[in-house]
């Protein structure tokens, strides 16, 4: 990954984020975030969420993150967090993780459910197992991102109050692939191996804003 080009927000320093480290590209994540100027923490257990304002789910296998979420009693710690309005974004496992239906999961793998979507797993087929493409993002400037998709995750159903950012053409349906809800960003590809920033900082800028306004509240 090359963190060159990387663009700190300016609402970075200062915030303390966390990136759930069970397994999957953590170290990626965890590099692109302190590049951009943030404190970054691994949560690996329910301890290690009280400090962390925003959190980032990479990518891995879900049905392992899933597992690995449950022995580490993490589940419901994270939906209460995510529940309260905790800004959080999500990379391929870590969109399903996110959702709130998975398809051609495992029966018990669990879903945290702080986006509206229906995703399938590995949906993309064999010929398109992994891909690469160069995608026009809805609010982001300049060049088209782009995404490696790895045995990505399609989205199925989108459900309201979500809005779609980015799409592909997937047997002559457009497939979401850049979905958010309120404070909630997911991606069913990598932006952490491809190196652009650009969804992390609008993360990073969820987190800055939510904190200005339980700061203000604090306050008032
Ligand atoms: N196929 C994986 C899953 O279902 C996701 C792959 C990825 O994160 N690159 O969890």
């Amino acid at each position: 990954m090359s963190t060159g080009a990387l663009r700190r927000p300016e609402t970075a320093g200062g915030l303390r984020v966390g990136v759930l480290a069970l397994q999957g590209d953590v170290r990626e994540h965890v590099a692109m975030l302190g590049a951009l100027g943030c404190t970054v923490d691994e949560v690996r257990g329910p301890a290690d969420l009280a400090g962390v304002a925003g959190i980032v789910l990479p990518g891995g296998e879900s049905t392992t993150l899933s597992m690995l979420l449950g022995s580490a009693e993490l589940v419901e710690p994270l939906r209460e967090r995510l529940r309260a309005g905790m800004p959080a974004l999500g990379t391929c496992a870590g969109m399903i993780l996110l959702a709130t239906e998975v398809l051609d999961g495992r029966s018990d793998q669990q879903v945290l459910g702080a986006i509206d979507l229906g995703v399938r797993r590995n949906a993309f087929g064999r010929q398109l197992d992994s891909f690469e493409a160069d995608l026009a993002v809805a609010g982001l400037d300049g060049a088209p991102m782009h995404a490696v998709f790895i045995r990505a995750p399609v989205v199925e159903r989108v459900g309201v109050g979500v809005d779609v950012l980015a799409s592909v053409d997937l047997a002559g349906a457009s497939r979401p692939v850049v979905c958010r809800s309120g404070t909630v960003t997911v991606a069913s590809f990598h932006p952490e191996v491809s190196g652009d920033p650009r969804l992390h900082e609008i993360f990073l800028r969820d987190v800055a804003a939510v904190s200005a306004t339980r700061t203000a509240y604090q306050h008032a």
